[in-house]
């Protein structure tokens, strides 16, 4: 039947699209624009490895470890924000890869026991529609098998933009903005955050954990400010 047929073409095509358009994500470097056959570049995979040379652990109490996998500078600055603010989710797979590539790897007795990515208040979330911490921390736990707790912290307030303040007045910002929804007693914890500029958000959610009986809390980020290693 000719309407048969030409509903069935339109699925054709709809599907080739789709499948084109998957092809053409992986077949150019999400950085440069090259052609490569995986997400990035030789050239770029490269300067990644440079960059991430730069990025030294940090402590920041009370978190136990701070890994970052990279600094955030230009070009990653510009990669984070296309899939932050421009909502370009089919960037939180590579991201999440690079983060597996780069972040250090516990040995089986020091596995954390869940990640727990920091969450984003209601009302945040609705207004951007994702919270990129879960979409990386949703990839890496699948890279990593180690489960992921989306419920397990919660944004109890909701705080004012952290851009541009100082750590001093993004700590009386944060005050108790996060509550413990599940039991954490005893468990070894690594909080997922796309940046840190200056720490006093993973701090203040660390503290909420370990005051709520985790034994440790860490954290990996996709990358942080050059600032906070100098
Ligand atoms: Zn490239």
């Amino acid at each position: 039947m000719p309407q048969a047929s030409s509903a069935r073409a339109a699925l054709s095509n709809l599907f080739l699209n789709f499948l084109n358009n998957s092809l053409k994500i992986h077949q150019t470097c999400l950085l440069c624009g090259q052609r490569c056959p995986d997400d990035f570049c030789p050239a770029c995979e490269q300067d990644w490895q440079q960059q991430h040379r730069l990025c030294p652990q940090k402590n920041v109490v009370p978190l136990q470890q701070i890994a970052a996998a990279f600094p955030y500078q230009w070009p990653l600055t510009r990669l984070v924000q296309q899939f932050k603010y421009h909502r370009q989710l089919t960037l939180a797979a590579p991201l999440a890869r690079l983060m597996h590539r780069y972040l250090p790897h516990y040995p089986p007795e020091a596995c954390p026991d869940f990640l727990v990515p920091i969450p984003l208040h209601p009302q945040r979330f609705a207004k951007r529609g994702f919270n990129q911490s879960a979409e990386l921390a949703l990839q890496l736990g699948h890279l990593r098998q180690i489960p992921v707790s989306f419920q397990c912290l919660a944004r109890t307030i909701a705080t004012p933009s952290q851009v541009g303040l100082t750590a001093q007045q993004r700590q009386h910002n944060l005050g108790h903005a996060f509550a413990v929804r599940h039991p954490v007693a005893g468990q070894k914890i690594v909080l997922i955050d796309d940046v840190m500029t200056t720490g006093t958000t993973l701090a203040q959610a660390a503290k909420t954990l370990l005051e709520a009986g985790a034994k440790q809390v860490d954290a990996w980020v996709f990358a942080s400010t050059p600032a906070h290693f100098s």
